[in-house]
């Protein structure tokens, strides 16, 4: 794809939703980094119906770190995996206090150093608490990208660097909302609504679909 395919693509997803946000609730970088923690294979949905009861009672690191794991496990435990999320996020919280005075590092290197912190997570928290252009290559993200032709790549990584050198600089702090928004709602896994796509003309992508 050349680059002024990618400017337009990118022209139009903003002129769509000017100001893309997560679709997870959060109010301050540490609820974000437990939410994103809480995500990894479930819904955005699930995770706020969790927080929603949990950062009222304790959305600090001190404050979850004195629930203990059983304390946490009982505000999310409809989340999938939630007794190894639980202890990962006490251990971070720990880790948050002893290292970083209770603040959330805004490097990769202290990030990924948390307990159950990969690079994905620790790229949201970069670009979504700290406004750094990081790219967090979900599922959503390398679809479209592939699909599109945006970036294309075999690994996350491959796609994530792509990104990170193809997209306009003016989008890019805000690139990794708009594909995953596109991915999860249009550019969907099974049947791509390409139909009702925004950029269909500008897509590269040779399985097109008709549906709407
Ligand atoms: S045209 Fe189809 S494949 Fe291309 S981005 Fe749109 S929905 Fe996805």
């Amino acid at each position: 794809m050349n680059a002024v395919k990618r400017r337009e693509i990118f022209r139009r997803l903003h002129e769509d939703n000017p100001t893309p946000k997560t679709e997870l609730a959060y109010t301050t970088p540490f609820e974000l980094l437990v939410a994103v923690t809480l995500s990894a294979q479930s819904t955005d949905v699930g995770v706020n119906k969790a927080t929603a009861r949990l950062f009222p009672v304790a959305n600090t690191p001190e404050a979850i770190y004195a629930l203990g794991v059983d304390g946490l496990s009982q505000y999310i435990k409809t989340i999938g995996l939630y007794n190894s999320k639980a202890k990962n996020v006490i251990a971070a919280c720990r880790l948050l206090i002893e290292r970083h005075g209770g603040q959330v590092p805004d490097t990769r290197e202290a990030l990924e150093a948390l307990p159950g912190v990969g690079r994905k997570t620790a790229n949201v928290v970069l670009n979504t608490a700290f406004g750094q252009p990081a790219m967090a290559v979900d599922t959503h993200i390398f679809r479209v990208s592939n699909r599109t032709g945006i970036a294309p790549g075999k690994t996350v990584l491959e796609v994530e660097k792509k990104l990170l050198k193809f997209v306009p600089k003016d989008y890019l702090l805000d690139a990794h909302h708009w594909l995953i928004l596109h991915g999860r709602y249009v550019c969907q896994a099974r049947k791509p609504r390409c139909g009702s796509c925004r950029i269909e003309d500008l897509c590269e992508y040779k399985h097109k679909t008709t549906d709407d």
